[in-house]
């Protein structure tokens, strides 16, 4: 398995096509606004070579028995879709952004069981081959990026009736020895700083559909693969001199538009390719995955959050007042339930027909809904806690400076044994966190990652069973017959 050092250096070799703020980037790995996003998927190896951490960060290939990163692994149990969910947590603590790897492992999860059951109808390859590329990513300990979102066009029509039919990454050439992609993956996460990417369709296709209907996977630096970095709020501070207006200098999250140019992909690397009926199959697990996550790297942010805000509390000489301690409550009171959350659509787990473990859908989208809502008021009880200072702070050239630097550093202080540099710092990470710098923010990326809030809805909608709870209702009101206690 990789150290954190051997990732980045595994990077360095990559030829990968990159372009940041108008320009194309060529020592990437080093530039000052993408490097907190590969320290922060670093520590998803770091952490797998803790002992402490090596239960939730590590588990055994299923194929070769060897030590793999969990990241790489498939859920073989719901035990692991647990693990998951506690390793992600410990990683948000850790980082207190987006680390990225989770979409690589929850899509190598729904491409699995899934191209097990399209074979099982079509007695098709691509399980085979999955299991195959999967090993060669084991055994490498890479580090693989999901691609579900393409960029979508017209979001009313399908893909097929698109005025141009490239909103949609289409196969535009059959081979003998592969297939030719077209098209185009919005806000992708972490896959820059990915050596693999996993292409799944992204909703469900009709038969006029079907060169719509493609899952491959596509070395990040193949040729006619081009990344556009995308910009977060905020994000030239990170070219300042300094360390406090960051907010969390360390670490953050990154996003890319992925343009697919012409990609050759040879058929080895092929999991879909027509079979239009089963990309709701893939869609949805993955999705059901995506928000299980959710459930862990949320509360771990939300964390650090809550650190934070209890913090200013402290800084600021209020931490005793009442409705600070209230405030504080509810803060832990909505981490703790979009954990609750995460962790019950685990438990819930069901074998696949492949034989890893799919979580609970209805369960992983009341996760998922749940998140959509919740970090926005846990921000904004933490912007309360902190005061207005949040976002009117001087820099801290302004700190540091030989004129004005004393004013700065007299009239800014709080309780008067906290240095003010103190409050700088926390405040600046409390500011990072909310409005969008250590990654896409905690509440956008709360709201759109993992698909948007009406995705949910109509997932929710479509698993309950409302004719049973109906059931119910009647017999209780005497519509229907009651029960008997005692019959
Ligand atoms: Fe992982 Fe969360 Fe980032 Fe998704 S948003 S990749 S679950 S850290
Ligand atoms: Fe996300």
């Amino acid at each position: 398995m990789k150290t954190a050092k051997q990732y980045i250096d595994s990077l360095s070799k990559l030829h990968s096509n990159i372009y940041l703020l108008g320009k194309k980037v060529n020592d990437w790995v080093n530039n000052p606004i993408i490097r907190p996003s590969i320290n922060a998927v670093a520590m998803t190896y770091k952490i797998a070579g803790e002992s402490e951490n090596a239960d939730l960060a590590t588990t055994s290939s299923n194929f070769t028995g060897q030590k793999t990163n969990r990241f790489n692994s498939l859920f073989m149990s719901t035990e692991a879709l647990v693990k998951k969910i506690k390793m992600q947590r410990l990683l948000g603590q850790r980082t207190a952004c987006c680390f990225q790897r989770c979409v690589g492992m929850d899509a190598i999860n729904a491409v699995y069981s899934t191209t097990y059951e399209i074979d099982q109808k079509y007695k098709a390859e691509y399980h085979n081959r999955f299991k195959a590329w999967l090993k060669y990513v084991q055994e490498n300990d890479l580090c693989v990026a999901g691609a579900m979102t393409d960029v979508k066009g017209n979001r009313g029509i399908a893909p097929s009736e698109q005025a141009d039919p490239d909103m949609f990454i289409r196969v535009v050439e059959r081979r003998k020895d592969g297939i030719v992609i077209r098209g185009a993956k919005a806000s992708q996460t972490g896959s820059a700083n990915a050596h693999e990417q996993l292409l799944m369709p992204t909703l469900r296709m009709r038969e006029a559909d079907k060169d719509y209907a493609v899952s491959c996977a596509v070395p990040t630096d193949a040729e006619g693969v081009i990344l556009i970095y995308g910009r977060q709020s905020c994000d030239t501070r990170k070219l300042e001199d300094g360390d406090i207006d960051v907010g969390n200098f360390n670490f953050g999250g990154q996003e890319t538009l992925t343009i697919y140019d012409n990609v050759f992909v040879p058929w080895e690397r092929v999991f879909m390719c027509g079979e239009y009926d089963f990309s709701i199959m893939m869609v949805e697990r993955f999705a059901a995955y995506h928000r299980q996550s959710y459930g862990g790297c949320k509360p771990g942010i939300g964390d650090v959050l809550i650190g934070a805000a209890a913090s200013m509390a402290d800084y600021n000489g209020t931490r005793k007042a009442a409705h600070i301690k209230e405030k504080l409550g509810e803060i832990i009171h909505l981490c703790e339930t979009m954990y609750s959350c995460g962790l019950a659509c685990s438990y819930e787990g069901k074998q696949t027909l492949a034989g890893n473990f799919q979580v609970d859908t209805l369960l992983a989208n009341i996760c998922k809904h749940n998140v959509t809502r919740f970090p926005y008021e846990m921000c904004r009880l933490a912007e309360d806690i902190s005061g207005g200072l949040l976002v009117t702070l001087p820099s801290e050239a302004d700190l540091r400076h030989p004129q004005i630097g004393s004013y700065v550093d007299k009239y800014l202080r709080g309780v008067a044994d906290i240095p003010t540099e103190a409050r700088f710092r926390m405040l600046t990470l409390i500011h990072a966190m909310a409005f969008g710098l250590t990654a896409p923010s905690y509440r956008t990326e709360s709201l759109h990652g993992a698909g948007s809030p009406q995705a949910q809805k109509i997932m929710i909608e479509r698993e309950t069973d409302m004719a049973a709870k109906q059931k119910f209702a009647r017999s209780i009101s005497g519509i229907d017959e009651r029960e008997d206690p005692y019959a």
